[in-house]
């Protein structure tokens, strides 16, 4: 019975082979779906470019081939800050930046990137995933055509990158610091200057002076674009980006003109690439730290309790007169801190109680 199975299969596979190489197989090699993905990154840049990499591997492979997504660096096909626009009216099907890039066209939407002393990595995951994040997300999105998701995310960043010990808040008065999204706003409240460039420019604008000071990810991302040769102080805790979500943006009718399972595809390579660009800043920052501190003589530096304190008083200000923008924005600001109230008050006795007692000297 079993072995007649068998054969009845391996027949029918074979028929199939037969029939593909008469005509069918001809047909389909011909509709093969190609996409364009723009990137706000550098070109195969370490964690931000290697994770759009990574989310258009993910498409091409699940696929079987019968979708191909190209990868495009910032300014191959559009500079890095158009990468919204040009998903949004077709130029690309696919790209890959982050939300608070285009805050100057939805404020909102940078609490779908992170808050300054916001969400950590881990809480984030869990507020769009399961917490009603990406739905608000997603209504946000609409207007313009576009489907978002999470497409990686940083895990904690750095401070950043200075030519003067910061002792207290008036240090950062008159500091012109590339430093994007609301803790751009949180600078600007204590008397400094934010400017947002793409990550491509800042060591070149830090070395001429066109900056005084910048932020950028975390050790691994730093150390590959050279940041140590021009500035002498790395301030931690990155207290504005606390575990920035990357996100990937599909155009909504590319999306639409897919078959269900190649749609369901594009959703689940984009949650492989959100999870996988986390374990690789996580695997990379430490020997990236060592590399700094050790062969380049970083001087690490921790910002002084007060000025944190500042700095946190000048966030809630920050965060919530964005939330009184408008009621949309006001709905996303009281699921985000309504979620966060309850992940602080888990978080105490779960991975910040045990995290005290494991590194304990
Ligand atoms: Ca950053």
């Amino acid at each position: 019975m079993k072995r007649r199975e068998f054969i009845k299969r391996a027949g029918s596979t074979t028929l199939a082979v037969g029939a593909g190489m008469t005509g069918v197989g001809v047909a389909e090699a011909k509709e093969k779906i190609k996409w364009k993905m723009v990137t706000t990154w550098p070109k195969n840049f370490p964690g931000l470019g290697t994770g759009a990499n990574r989310l258009a591997e993910s498409i091409n492979e699940m696929s079987g081939g019968r979708m191909h997504v190209k990868v495009y660096g910032a300014k191959e096909l559009v500079p890095a800050f158009e990468v919204f626009d040009a998903v949004s009216r077709g130029t690309a099907e696919l790209g890959h930046g982050a939300a608070y890039y285009w805050k100057g066209k939805i404020e909102t939407g940078q609490f779908f990137s992170t808050v300054p002393f916001g969400m950590t990595a881990q809480e984030m995951n869990g507020w769009l995933y399961f917490g009603g994040g990406l739905e608000f997300w997603r209504e946000l999105y609409k207007p313009f055509g576009l489907i978002p998701a999470p497409g990686g995310n940083t895990g904690m960043q750095m401070g950043g990158w200075f030519n003067k010990e910061i002792n207290s808040v008036s240090d950062l008065k008159g500091l012109k610091m590339r430093i994007p999204g609301l803790g751009g706003e949180v600078l600007k409240r204590a008397g400094g200057t934010p400017v947002n460039l793409p990550g491509g420019e800042l060591f070149t604008s830090l070395q001429s002076g066109t900056i005084d000071a910048t932020e950028w990810v975390n050790p691994y991302n730093d150390l590959a674009f050279g940041l140590f040769k021009a500035a002498k102080y790395y301030y931690y805790p990155g207290f504005h980006e606390p575990g920035t979500t990357l996100e990937a943006i599909i155009n909504q009718q590319a999306f639409e003109a897919l078959p269900r399972d190649l749609q369901a595809i594009v959703l689940n390579a984009c949650k492989i690439a959100n999870q996988a660009m986390l374990s690789e800043y996580t695997a990379r920052n430490p020997a990236a730290l060592k590399t700094l501190v050790e062969k380049h003589k970083v001087d690490i530096r921790t910002y002084p309790d007060d000025v944190l304190e500042t700095l946190r008083k000048f966030s809630n200000e920050v965060v919530e007169e964005l939330a009184n923008k408008d009621a949309f924005a006001k709905k996303v600001y009281t699921s985000y801190m309504d979620f966060l109230k309850g992940s602080r008050e888990w978080g105490a006795i779960s991975d910040y109680s045990y995290l005290q007692a494991r590194d304990k000297a």
